[in-house]
């Protein structure tokens, strides 16, 4: 399978190993949006969020709170995001990840915070969210 990520699992490809337990690998994103930038990843291959299991949910989960706080510890961020992207328009590598980005004063990082709707009825609301509990209701 032509994964970047599992031939960095395989050792085929150099990375800069943060935090790695049985299950999950934790390395240093090559593009360092701000210093500390960290992926996550779980060590089966999995395309995105869509197909994690359980368990390697879990797994995943538990990572990211060990990682975060190294991160503060290690380099005092104002602040940490949290960020999975799947398919499009985001996603480049398809084994799923979670960035942890540290955020610093004036890093210059700009995440799409504008695109608030102040325009939706109270009916809206209803809607969408008995879509997605109508969803969360279905057998698949
Ligand atoms: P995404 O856009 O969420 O799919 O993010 C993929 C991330 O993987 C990007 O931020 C890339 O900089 C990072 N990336 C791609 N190749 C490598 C690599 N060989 N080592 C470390 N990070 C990588
Ligand atoms: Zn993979």
């Amino acid at each position: 399978m032509d994964c970047i990520f599992c031939k960095i699992l395989k050792g085929e490809i150099p990375a800069h190993t943060v935090y790695e337990d049985e299950h999950v690998y934790a390395f240093l994103d090559i593009s360092q949006w701000t210093r500390g930038h960290t992926l996550i990843i779980p060590k089966k291959h999995v395309r995105n969020v869509y197909e994690l299991n359980d368990e390697t949910a879990t797994v995943v989960a538990k990572a990211i709170p060990k990682v975060a706080r190294a991160l503060k510890e290690a380099f005092d961020p104002i602040g940490l995001n949290i960020i999975n992207n799947n398919d499009k328009p985001h996603q480049t590598v398809y084994h799923f990840h979670v960035h942890l980005l540290p955020r610093y004063e004036d890093d210059g990082v700009v995440l799409n915070g504008t695109n608030q709707q102040d325009n939706l009825s109270d009916k809206d609301y209803r809607q969408i969210k008995e879509s997605i509990i109508d969803a969360l209701g279905k057998k698949k």
